[in-house]
């Protein structure tokens, strides 16, 4: 009997999911890793596998609940070393909006050692694959198996310069030079992703993209759009990157012309959602505190 060619010696690299208790949006993303053609797993030469003793990469989903914490390490435990494993989504890096919920034991990383992470919610199939990608070529490093990446069937699928699909919500953008201070981003966060911290000269923005949820509240309540969701989805990386992907920026304090005081910089843009348009009056009146605002409408500054 004739026998068939051997196209492909290489053995693939195995990846083994455990769902750690999420909602189920990033595992529909991860079945477009497997089932649609474009996002395809075996394009990076990894395939699936139905069991933990024969995986070689561990992709978990969810923020880790104490009712399945058990279950999920037994199952991480079961796959041979080297093992390399990948937090998709906020949820096993961060907790995401379940943070702080009594039912929730996580993040991943408390119980289990990660290696790469994909932020989103959910992370999109690109990204998810870029994850596995870096994950498949750290699994191969450590093997000492000597394969390497195979070339993307359909160059920029996964790739860090392919497009993003339209609409989609990615990564958040700052302009610190339109921040009025106000908080309220911080205020409204979903995902506990931004802190305002007050330091002598002004106010120090912190955005943590692994605890970003894209929900876009941020910038829907700004009311001077200092905060832009953008369609950046390249946002997978080692762990050792975990806490410095951050968006950041620094609001100076101003001195009132009237008392010298310092306060909040009433920015260009404020006074254009505000006001539309400036004038000498309005120009002069920003450069005040709000008391010596209300002064300066009784009659004058007394210095
Ligand atoms: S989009 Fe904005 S409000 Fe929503 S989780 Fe991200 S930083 Fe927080
Ligand atoms: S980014 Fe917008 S909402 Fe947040 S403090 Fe600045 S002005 Fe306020």
């Amino acid at each position: 009997m004739e026998t068939r060619p051997v196209i492909n010696p290489i053995p693939p690299v195995r990846l083994y999911r455990i769902n750690a208790g999420s909602c189920n949006g990033c595992d529909v993303e991860l079945a477009a890793t497997a089932a649609v053609a474009s996002f395809d797993v075996e394009r990076l030469g990894c395939c699936y596998s139905e069991s933990p003793a024969e995986a070689d990469i561990v992709l978990i989903t969810g923020p880790l609940t104490l009712r399945v914490k058990d279950k999920v390490l037994r199952l991480h435990g079961e796959v041979p070393k080297p093992k390399v494993t990948v937090a998709v989504g906020v949820c096993p890096i961060s907790g995401g909006v379940f943070r702080d919920s009594y039912a929730v034991a996580g993040p991943a990383d408390d119980y289990l050692p990660v290696d790469v992470n994909v932020p989103g919610c959910p992370p999109h199939p690109r990204a998810i694959l870029a994850g596995i990608a870096k994950a498949a070529a750290l699994w191969r490093e450590l093997s000492g198996c000597g394969q390497t990446l195979p070339e993307p069937a359909v160059p920029g699928s996964y790739d860090e310069d392919a497009a993003a699909p339209l609409g989609l919500r990615g990564k958040m953008r700052f302009n610190a030079a339109a921040c009025v201070g106000c908080r309220m981003c911080e205020h409204v966060c979903a995902g506990g992703a931004i802190r305002i911290d007050e330091l002598g000269p002004g106010l120090r923005f912190t955005l943590w993209h692994n605890s970003c949820v894209f929900c876009g509240l941020c910038s829907h309540y700004c009311p001077t759009k200092a905060l832009t969701v953008t369609d950046q989805w390249q946002l997978s990386h080692f762990q050792e990157d975990k806490f410095s992907l951050t968006e950041q920026g620094f609001i100076p304090f101003v001195a009132c012309t009237g008392c010298g005081h310092i306060m909040l910089p009433a920015t260009p843009e404020l006074l254009r959602v505000s006001y539309r348009k400036t004038n000498p009056e309005i120009e002069r009146l920003k450069t005040l505190c709000p008391e010596c605002r209300q002064k300066q409408s009784l009659g004058g500054i007394r210095r």
